[in-house]
């Protein structure tokens, strides 16, 4: 939440709501959204809870005197366990206190600003990490070409080729992990123009930009066939990147031939996100 709210625009627009809410609101604050995630905001502008502290270290019989007047500096910091509880109602693993995905509870935050923020008829700040990805099959066969549009708020990235590795790095360049996710592929299925299992050569791009990027990273491969978890670490330099070399042209292109019924290949394609979704969790 703390790098959700250092984005000035999050941060703006919920602080904002604590000033005109705060002194109006006759609800129980644990039951109240707006109390829960302004407070948060204010939480965290105020510097309030992240003044430096001090505390006399509780002594015993096996410290030195020097270890016994020690001082503890410290600070209070912000425990947003009423705002996690309110937020997590619903969810089966976020209104408990088992162990929980930082990817699928950053996503459940986004889907309840989106709905609770129109519900006020506010506009969900949290719209600066959207954008649309398309991606573009063509049959190897009959070339024909199927577009597929998909609206995220997230690159999922896999940091280190899919492939059996021998070695696993220790680091990884984002420009890799992009190139590795931006790359052609083929995958086999159903052709509507030729009616039979083809192979489809798929290209992934971005149709728009977010104003923020999240890029989230899959940290899995496989090792001896065994999919292994890796701790490789992602060196981000972005000073030769540039995104535009994975923009999409946008849709049918002159010269393409827009498969008979494109909806075949997508009702295929979103069977398959959907099953990469499973596989993540
Ligand atoms: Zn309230
Ligand atoms: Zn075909």
């Amino acid at each position: 939440m703390q790098v959700l709210f250092s984005n000035e625009r999050v941060m703006d627009h919920f602080y904002s709501i604590y000033e005109d809410h705060h002194n109006v609101c006759d609800k129980l604050a644990t039951e109240c959204y707006d109390c829960q995630i302004s407070k948060l905001a204010f939480g965290l502008k105020s510097g309030r809870y992240s003044q430096k502290k001090e505390c006399k270290r509780q002594a015993h019989d096996m410290q030195n005197e020097e270890e016994k007047d020690a001082i503890d500096i410290y600070q209070d910091g912000i425990k947003p366990q009423s705002f996690k509880n309110l937020i997590g109602k619903g969810h089966q693993e976020f209104s408990s206190a088992r162990q929980q995905d930082a990817q699928e509870f950053i996503q459940w935050v986004f889907d309840k600003f989106e709905t609770e923020e129109a519900k006020r008829g506010r506009v969900n700040p949290c719209k600066i990490y959207d954008f649309d990805i398309e991606h573009r099959y063509e049959c190897t066969q009959c070339h024909g070409v199927a577009y597929v549009k998909e609206r995220t708020n997230q690159l999922n990235l896999h940091i280190i080729a899919q492939e059996n590795v021998d070695v696993i790095p220790e680091e990884e360049e984002l420009s890799n992990a992009l190139e590795r996710y931006f790359g052609d592929e083929i995958i086999n299925k159903n052709c509507p123009q030729c009616t039979d299992k083809q192979d489809f050569n798929k290209r992934t791009r971005f149709l728009n930009f977010p104003k923020v990027l999240i890029v989230v990273t899959q940290r899995f491969t496989y090792q001896n066939w065994t999919p292994t978890k890796v701790n490789t670490a992602l060196k981000v330099i972005l000073d030769d990147l540039n995104l535009e070399n994975f923009k999409a042209a946008g849709g049918l292109q002159p010269g393409e031939v827009g498969l008979p019924d494109g909806s075949e290949v997508e009702v295929e394609v979103e069977a398959e996100i959907n099953q990469d979704l499973l596989n993540m969790c």
